[in-house]
């Protein structure tokens, strides 16, 4: 018999499939080529349950859903200190590729935006590390979150490594003000090469779920990220992950979240769930439609806005 939890999953995918508003991002042409039908959700709780509809096997480019687990991942071999020194924690208000940094210290305001998730991927590893080291390194945390090995998809690394013209902008910038010493060059394709790991909608609820459960896996058991850590990613997330409409975002919807420009959207509710919506096509604001949509609904049917506790 199906469960109770799916039957709702399935109701849900339904009620939302018909939405076909939005458009996929061509700004990285390989993501132009999407198929902007696919539809999938999955829920994870913090004891390790999976429950999923839809093309939920079909994988995707992470896109800035890397930026909260690079961050996580930064954080956890250098340390607040050392990570708060160079990128900070206010929202910005501004779109995900502006320079958006915070005067007088010229730090990135945040590690959801392309400033400050470059900065970050310039901390990852060794200091010194190679493009290649810091690369998997990142694939390796990524792993060992989502609890299987994962890979990077080269046609997206690609694509997007020749028409990432703003981004060795914005980290040419980022060098010449000393925010970081690596080369720009390396540090891109470092941190485009984070972008183009590949997840499908399970993978995402359960690296979610880890986060849900203060860092520590759902079914691995490992403990991927201290409890501290943990919480402060989920912190800018509430500020800063939905791009230019987190306020809107977190008022309506009350979950910590990140979106990414190939159509997915994590959701991570401290203490129960970890939550991955993917559908290409996104709003003018570059998050999914129907994910967007997904998340309203799931947040008032199931009363999850973090703000209704107590
Ligand atoms: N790799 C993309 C970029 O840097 C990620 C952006 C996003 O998902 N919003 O432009």
């Amino acid at each position: 018999m199906e469960s109770p939890v799916r039957k709702y999953l399935h109701q849900l995918f339904n009620d939302t499939t018909a939405m076909d508003g939005g458009d996929l991002a061509d700004y990285i042409p390989e993501l132009a080529k999407a198929d902007p039908e696919v539809f999938s959700i999955a829920l994870t709780t913090i004891d390790g349950r999976t429950y999923s509809v839809g093309d939920d096997e079909r994988e995707f480019t992470i896109q800035s859903i890397s930026k909260p687990f690079a961050y996580a991942s930064a954080l956890t071999d250098r340390g607040l200190e050392a990570i708060s020194a160079k990128v900070g924690v206010e929202p910005t208000g501004e779109a995900f590729n502006e320079l958006s940094l915070e005067k007088g210290t010229n730090r990135p305001k945040n590690p959801m935006i392309n400033a400050g998730a470059i900065t970050i991927h310039s901390m990852l590893a060794e200091p010194d590390s190679s493009l290649e080291d810091r690369a998997n390194h990142t694939v390796e945390f990524f792993s060992r979150l989502a609890g299987r090995k994962l890979e990077m998809d080269e046609s997206v690394f690609r694509s997007e490594l020749e028409t990432a013209d703003r981004n060795f902008a914005l980290a040419h910038m980022l060098r010449n003000l000393g925010v970081f010493e690596e080369h720009a060059h390396q540090v891109v394709a470092g941190y485009v090469a984070q972008c183009a790991i590949k997840v499908n909608v399970r993978d995402l609820a359960v690296m979610g779920a880890t986060l849900a459960n203060r860092g520590m896996h759902p079914f691995t058991g490992e403990r991927v990220a201290s409890r501290d850590v943990a919480r402060q990613v989920l912190a800018v997330m509430v500020s800063a992950g939905m791009y230019d409409a987190s306020g809107t975002w977190f008022s309506d919807v009350g979950i910590p979240a990140k979106s990414g420009v190939s159509g997915g959207i994590l959701g991570v509710l401290p203490g129960q769930v970890g939550i991955g919506v993917f559908s290409p096509r996104l709003d003018p604001k570059g998050n999914s439609v129907r994910g967007v949509n997904v998340f309203n609904k799931l947040s008032q049917d199931m009363g999850l806005h973090l703000l209704n506790a107590g």
